[in-house]
């Protein structure tokens, strides 16, 4: 099952690949993640994203690219895969179909998340993040059993450079004018279907299953 989660900022989809993660046992890959780490470990691909990151525009094609399809050769996601916040953009999307194709892979569906500006700036204004194993909170919705605390590891929990209210209102921008085209790239397509990420993360859950049924 290859799954791409599509949505803006906020919308739950990184809390929902972990779940389907550990249901289904396909790994969840998410581009943003994986370049928060290489900030953190200040690697030469780190530190070229890093000022693209901090203001939220998108970091160049080449980098996301190279790390994502270094990701999708490994062995763990031969049996399929969720792919959390890529592409984000139509090159993107069809560098995607090019390194799929020549695995003998296809996208089985790409799940829309939709959610309103409003609640995405109340859920991350809320956001706490584990910088160690990526875990994501939030202060009223998810709290941790100890304030400020990761309950898997015990790290202190911080607050994005990103989420920030002014930085959030750009990324949305951001999501509007260069990643919601995919939404008509992948419905044209046929693989598009839209989940309602306003509910309850369980009920978003029980949507998602649903659809990965579907797509078995
Ligand atoms: P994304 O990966 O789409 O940016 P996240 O999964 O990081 O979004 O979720 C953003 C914030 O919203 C987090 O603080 C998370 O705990 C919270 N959240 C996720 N899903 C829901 C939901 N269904 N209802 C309320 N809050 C949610
Ligand atoms: P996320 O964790 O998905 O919210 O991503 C955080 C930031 O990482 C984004 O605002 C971008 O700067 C960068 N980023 C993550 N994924 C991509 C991508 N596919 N293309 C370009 N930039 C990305």
């Amino acid at each position: 099952m290859r799954l791409i989660f599509l949505g803006p900022p906020g919308a739950g989809k990184g809390t929902q690949a972990v779940r389907l993660e550990e249901h289904f046992g396909i790994p969840q890959i998410a581009s943003g993640d994986m370049l928060r780490h290489a900030v953190i470990e200040r690697t030469p691909l780190g530190l070229k994203a890093k000022e693209y990151m901090d203001r939220g525009d998108l970091v160049p094609d080449d980098v996301t690219d190279a790390l994502v399809g270094e990701r999708l050769g490994m062995k763990d996601a031969e049996k399929g895969f969720i792919l959390d916040g890529y592409p984000r953009n139509v090159h993107q999307a069809e560098f995607l179909d090019e390194v799929l194709e020549e695995q003998g892979a296809r996208i089985d569906r790409v799940v829309r998340f939709e959610v309103d500006e409003a609640e995405i700036i109340a859920r991350l204004s809320g956001r706490r993040i584990c910088p160690v194993c990526d875990s994501v909170y939030h202060v009223v919705a998810k709290p941790p059993r100890t304030e400020g605390v990761c309950d898997l590891d015990a790290a202190a929990l911080l607050q994005r450079q990103d989420d920030t209210e002014e930085t959030i209102r750009h990324r949305f921008e951001v999501y509007h004018e260069q990643t919601s085209p995919l939404i008509q790239f992948y419905e044209l397509q046929g693989l598009l279907t839209t989940i309602n990420a306003m509910a309850t993360a369980d009920e978003v859950f029980d949507q998602l299953r649903a659809v990965a049924g579907e797509s078995r």
